[in-house]
């Protein structure tokens, strides 16, 4: 199938494009990897007036690490992150996931913003900013420049805080706390195949053996990913003995609010998330005290 007829338009600068949503809004769309909105425009489920192509826009494709964490710019390719052992080495979660995202050809083009605004629930990056608590810079012309704390960007299926005028400029991930172990585990039927259920752990341990601010995110299984947070309470503060793991697990199945599609009944998403939880749990406790991930 081919597109529906659109103008398009290639701004040089951040001010420019700022310039041409501000002027068209909900008629335009952004286009970065075109991953996802290629397909959709040839299907012609999306059918903009104007296409806002941001790929000569060099400013949104950077990355900067300071005390505050890691600073991500929009455009920046999957695949340059996964080829950064600087980033790996900053942020072992992405280390861990990057390479299952998709294909290697899909992440050559795919950015981390055009996965970050898409919000998909079972994608990888929303999933990875949910378990991080990471910061979404966006800009607008009308209201410069707006920091969404995570929890309230992503708020359902498809569906984010950025409004029609806005575009997300960076993600900012906070630094990791040394001896954090992480743990990502997913399933799809087939490589390269979103996750029918996908479960990300972050833990780490203080001097007395206690876990301190244990991160576990669902992803997949509900219209956005979510931490579970009752899960996370059981683990916070506990000393890791023998099915505590398998408890949290079970309580994080609990918390999911999965769905049933083509793919999968819904009963079988919250028994997968939990299977891929408690392993999960095990994965990053193992890894605590390392340099973060095996
Ligand atoms: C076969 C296949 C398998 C895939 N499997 C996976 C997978 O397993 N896991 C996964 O996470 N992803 C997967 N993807 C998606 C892939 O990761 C894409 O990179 C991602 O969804 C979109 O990134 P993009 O840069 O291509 O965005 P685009 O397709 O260009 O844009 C996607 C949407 O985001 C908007 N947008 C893009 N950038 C911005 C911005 N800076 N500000 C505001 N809005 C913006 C666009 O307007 C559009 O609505 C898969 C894709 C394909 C084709």
């Amino acid at each position: 199938m081919k597109p529906a007829p659109f103008a398009y338009c290639d701004p040089q600068t951040l001010e420019e494009a700022l310039e041409l949503l501000a002027r068209h809004g909900e008629e335009a769309k952004i286009l970065a990897g075109g991953q996802t909105l290629g397909p959709l425009l040839n299907m012609r489920l999306a059918m903009p007036a104007v296409l806002i192509d941001i790929n000569g826009i060099a400013a949104l494709e950077h990355r900067r690490a300071d005390t505050k964490g890691l600073a991500i710019g929009a455009l920046t390719r999957q695949s340059a992150l996964e080829d950064d052992a600087d980033v790996g080495a900053l942020q072992p979660l992405l280390a861990l996931t990057l390479p299952q995202i998709a294909h290697r050809a899909i992440r050559n083009r795919g950015t981390v913003g055009g996965s970050l605004a898409h919000a998909d629930p079972a994608a990888e990056w929303p999933a990875i900013a949910t378990l991080l608590g990471a910061e979404l810079i966006v800009q607008s012309r009308a209201r410069g420049t707006r920091i969404i704390p995570v929890q309230e960007f992503f708020i359902t299926h498809l569906t984010t805080a950025l409004a029609a005028d806005e575009i997300l400029c960076e993600v900012r991930l906070p630094p990791s706390a040394p001896g954090s172990g992480y743990a990502v585990l997913e399933f799809a039927r087939r490589h390269g195949d979103f996750a029918l259920a996908g479960a990300m752990a972050r833990l780490t341990r203080d001097a007395a053996g206690r876990l301190r601010d244990p991160r576990l995110v669902l992803f997949g299984v509900g219209k956005r990913p979510e931490r579970a947070s009752c899960a996370e309470a059981m683990l916070a503060g506990a000393r890791p003995e023998a099915g505590l793991f398998a408890a949290a697990a079970q309580t994080a199945a609990g918390e999911t609010d999965p769905y049933d599609d083509l793919h999968a009944s819904a009963r079988y998403r919250r028994h997968l998330a939990g299977v891929l939880a408690g392993r999960a749990l095990e994965q990053a406790f193992a890894r605590t005290g390392e340099d973060g991930h095996a």
